[in-house]
């Protein structure tokens, strides 16, 4: 086992999350997350399976944990961690996997898919950070929260009237058939820490030899909410959390249990694509586009409703069927509440690295605030095209080829103002020389089965290759 206080052969030498914080965590002072990741990493090292062991991290205090452990590592959504752990496990039965949550993400909105996967006994060992509160979020009451105690939803302490009684997820996982261990730990002294090691190390042996489901509850200090320093959170815990949560091995099958292992056949693409009835053959007699650069990164912005997602989907499809490398990724959130909506579109000739556009090539910026934000973006080689429609000032620091193209005004003489989208495909089309004005013609006619439609949409992009004519 690795010294106590030397760094983990697990964990990476430095730490990128931030610069200022290559060496230490992002963890509160006097966290019980930091203690507990390093039982973790001196034990997956000392068992010699970091190469087989995946982590599934949560949403909670412990979301960073891909930044510590150098070991493959996914992000589950918030509370499916256990799922998601499910599907990389039964992908790969050879990897030792790790499901790691805290007791909001895995017993408030997880509760379901954690009793589930324990319930399968799925080759897992999870990880159930119980520091009896919300910790991310700022406190609040979690289901885990202790009788009587206060927490900012709880300001008069927990009550079992009104809250009911604290989880008990190692009980819980306890009295189901399929786990072969589960158990309770904690990390808040020297004591508690060396009955973890040993309690941990046992779930990852049962890992290694593909027993099935592994439970660990780990009470976890968390000063920062409990408001108390270090020192008193981690007697709070020996004095008040254990009373309700009481440590020990609830359930321990390792003798008995023999190794379990699940079928994992690998399908081919075309026997899905056959059930899916979609034909395999690449060939549609189509040649690849010539483009300007190898590569052509596309960022498409303006107002939610301004079809920018589909302009960004136009150019996929029609780059996909003239067997490009394409991804198209949409931004939502809160730009989609009348500030700027956008997409990223790559289109390459080989294979695509990231589909996050940071610099792009070809930026239409469809309304100001999305010019403002994304034109300084575009380097001195790429183009921009704004909606000189709804955009009368243009920002000073544009290095770019600008167009102002008056795309409103366009669709709006093609039949609507909705088809500005298509304005600029056709205008996009011309200037970069990616599709011909007949492909796009029959691209329309394909996707537009609405005859009315289909017309508008025929004008417009005829009216956006003239615009670009012309410019
Ligand atoms: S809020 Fe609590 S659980 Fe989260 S990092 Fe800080 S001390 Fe740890």
């Amino acid at each position: 086992m690795t010294k106590v206080f030397e760094k983990s052969p697990a964990f990476f030498d430095t730490f990128t999350r931030k610069p200022a914080m290559q060496k230490t965590t992002h963890y509160c002072p006097g966290c019980g997350h930091g203690t507990l990741h390093k039982i973790i990493a001196d034990l997956v090292a000392e068992l010699g399976i970091q190469d087989q062991t995946i982590i599934v991290g949560p949403v909670g205090c412990g979301v960073f944990i891909y930044y510590y452990f150098e070991s493959a590592s996914v992000s589950a959504p918030h509370g499916r961690a256990s799922a998601v752990a499910t599907g990389v496990s039964r992908a790969n039965p050879d990897s030792v996997t790790i499901s790691y949550q805290g007791d909001g993400d895995l017993a408030a909105i997880g509760t379901s898919n954690a009793i589930h996967a324990a319930n399968r006994g799925e080759n897992m060992i999870v990880f159930f950070v119980n520091n009896n509160i919300y910790g991310m979020t700022g406190g609040q009451l979690a289901p885990t929260t202790l009788i009587d105690q206060v927490s900012t939803t709880s300001p008069s302490g927990r009550s079992v009237l009104n809250e009911g009684y604290p989880l008990r997820m190692a009980e819980m996982i306890a009295g189901l058939e399929a786990p072969v261990l589960s158990a309770r730990v904690a990390v808040n002294s020297p004591k508690n820490v060396r009955q973890a090691i040993k309690v941990i190390r046992k779930g990852l042996e049962i890992q290694r030899d593909k027993k099935g489901y592994a439970f660990v509850e780990v009470l976890s200090q968390c000063p920062t909410n409990w408001k108390k320093d270090p020192k008193e959170a981690c007697d709070w815990i020996d004095e008040v959390v254990c009373q309700q949560y009481p440590l020990g091995v609830l359930k321990d099958l390792i003798e008995e249990r023999a190794p379990q292992q699940r079928k994992c056949e690998r399908v081919e693409f075309d026997a899905i694509a056959e059930q899916l009835n979609l034909t395999t053959s690449d060939d549609n007699g189509k040649e690849q586009i010539e483009l300007l650069q190898d590569e052509l990164r596309f960022k498409f912005a303006g107002f939610g409703g301004q079809g920018i997602l589909s302009l960004g989907m136009m150019f996929s499809q029609l780059s996909m069927e003239r067997h490009m490398e394409v991804t198209w990724l949409p931004s939502y959130g809160p730009e989609m509440r009348g500030g700027v909506a956008n997409c990223s579109v790559v289109v390459s000739k080989n294979a695509i690295g990231s589909p996050v556009v940071d610099h792009p090539n070809v930026l239409v910026a469809l309304n100001r605030p999305s010019l403002e934000k994304f034109g300084p973006l575009v380097p001195q080689d790429g183009l921009i095209i704004y909606n000189s429609s709804l955009i009368d000032q243009i920002p000073d620091d544009l290095q770019g080829k600008v167009y102002a193209l008056p795309a409103t005004d366009l669709a709006s003489t093609a039949g609507t103002v909705k088809a500005a989208n298509v304005i600029v495909l056709g205008f996009i089309a011309q200037k970069t020389g990616m599709f011909k004005l007949d492909d796009l013609e029959s691209f329309l006619t394909n996707t537009f089965k609405k005859p009315a439609l289909l017309e508008i949409n025929r004008k417009a992009v005829q009216a956006g290759w003239r615009a670009a004519e012309q410019i």
